[in-house]
């Protein structure tokens, strides 16, 4: 069971020596017990009483990395239970299977359409995070032949599946020295896997019909001696996987039940409808999967999906920001207009993809309003005639320009006339309401 403040309070040395940084050995107690410091701040602590604070101090889900030349998907490490309460930590990492019964040139062809996709949403690179082989050949040969065929092609991390120790002892082999993700354990191999996993430095997936027979089977590989575990709970449709993650997600965080404090490994391509696959993962994302195993990839439904990751794993009290500034569109000239806006990429982006697109040349000032949209930063008293004024100076608009022109959005048309009054060298022009119409607005307007 977690300790609370107080619990752990008791157990440090009360000396308030401030090594760990905090003003009194309390404050550091109450930290540890929400799990946001290190117990290995405190260089104090008693060997005794550090036994009992380790196992309390560690996170409720297991962090599990997995690695490969250089590219690494970490998941778990989650503290709360509903993304309203706090942030949710660790994204988790999206593959795609390949079958080693398939040709080598199609395995190539597959792999390396998948690894190459990439789209920008919002300043951020999104990717597809890496492979799942399986071994449905039953055959050592083919499985390392497969995955030799996938690392001609990728480096991105692997999972490798094979219920047969022998065959996923040759898939291993290809990979020597990095830290894949072995699938999986059961009740009766579970001795050889745990050995393979330990052998290959391999993070292990334990799979079992209920979360009972589950939770008695984690302890003993964690006996032999590997830690790093993910748990498949065999939920294959939508009621059955909300359920079981729900209640290991809340096991693990309410009552610290360590058999099941590990990620969750869900194939939404394993459902009987191909056509609910997306929906599924799209499930499992918002639903505390760790390793999401998706069979058919294509750019269109990969994209909402890898979207919707990146906003539920985004911290709803920071909102995304691009960094305040003058930006350059279409290469402006001193003559062209400057367009103002807020820093919350959103409205970055909306705004600047419409002036690209216009093929117009246009100054724009991503002014600083804290990372809110235009609106909200104008009630919030964030994107005032002040601040706008400020960063004009800020960021020397007026040395870019000969024409002194800014145009501020629709929704804030109430300020022109106080900003006239902070910028009297300038001729304040209102733009539209919204960032769709700026194109036309710079064509007739301007
Ligand atoms: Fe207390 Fe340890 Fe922090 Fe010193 S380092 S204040 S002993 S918790």
């Amino acid at each position: 069971m977690a300790l609370s403040g107080i619990e752990i309070y008791k157990l440090l040395p009360k000396t308030n020596c401030k090594d760990c940084g905090f003003p009194t050995c309390m404050a550091f107690a109450l930290k540890l017990a929400t799990k946001q410091v290190e117990l290995a701040a405190c260089p104090h602590v008693s060997e005794e009483a550090q036994e009992e604070l380790a196992a309390s101090a560690e996170p409720p889900v297991r962090l599990i990395k997995v690695k490969s030349n250089g590219h690494e998907v970490q998941v778990g490490n989650e503290v709360v239970l509903y993304r309203h309460e706090k942030t949710f930590y660790n994204k988790p990492g999206i593959f795609f299977r390949i079958r080693d019964d398939e040709e080598e040139a199609a395995i190539k062809a597959k792999a390396k359409q998948i690894d190459e996709y990439q789209v920008n949403y919002v300043g951020i690179d999104l990717i597809v995070d890496g492979f799942a082989v399986e071994a449905v050949s039953g055959d050592g040969k083919t499985f390392s032949s497969a995955i030799s065929a996938v690392r001609a092609v990728s480096q991105r991390p692997l999972i490798l599946i094979s219920g047969d120790p022998a065959t996923m002892a040759e898939g291993l082999k290809v990979i020597n020295g990095e830290a894949p993700l072995v699938y999986a354990a059961d009740e009766s191999n579970w001795e050889e896997m745990t050995d393979l996993a330990l052998q290959h430095k391999a993070s292990l997936v334990v799979k079992s019909a209920t979360l009972e027979s589950l939770s008695d089977l984690t302890p003993k590989i964690k006996e032999k001696g590997l830690a790093d575990l993910v748990l498949d709970p065999g939920g294959r449709n939508f009621n059955n996987s909300l359920v079981q993650n729900t209640i290991i997600r809340r096991l693990a965080l309410t009552k610290n039940f360590r058999p099941l404090g590990f990620p969750i490994i869900a194939f939404p391509g394993n459902m009987e409808d191909p056509t609910l696959e997306v929906p599924m993962a799209a499930q499992a994302i918002a639903k505390y999967a760790g390793f999401i195993v998706m069979d058919t990839f294509s750019p269109e439904t990969i994209y909402p999906l890898l979207v919707l990751r990146e906003n539920i794993f985004t911290d709803p009290q920071k909102p995304i920001q691009v960094q305040p500034g003058l930006y350059e569109i279409n290469e402006p000239k001193p003559e062209d207009p400057v367009l103002v806006t807020t820093n919350f990429s959103i409205t970055y982006f909306s705004v600047a993809n419409e002036v690209e697109g216009s093929g117009l040349p246009a100054w724009l000032l991503v002014a600083d309003a804290e990372g809110m949209s235009v609106l909200t930063a104008w009630a919030a008293g964030n994107f005032d005639s002040e601040q706008i004024a400020k960063d004009v100076k800020r960021f020397k608009v007026a040395d870019k320009v000969d024409n002194k022109r800014i145009v501020i959005p629709g929704a804030i048309a109430v300020i022109s006339g106080e900003l006239e009054e902070e910028l009297p060298d300038w001729e304040i022009k209102v733009g539209p309401r919204e960032a769709v119409d700026i194109p036309s607005f710079l064509k007739q307007a301007l």
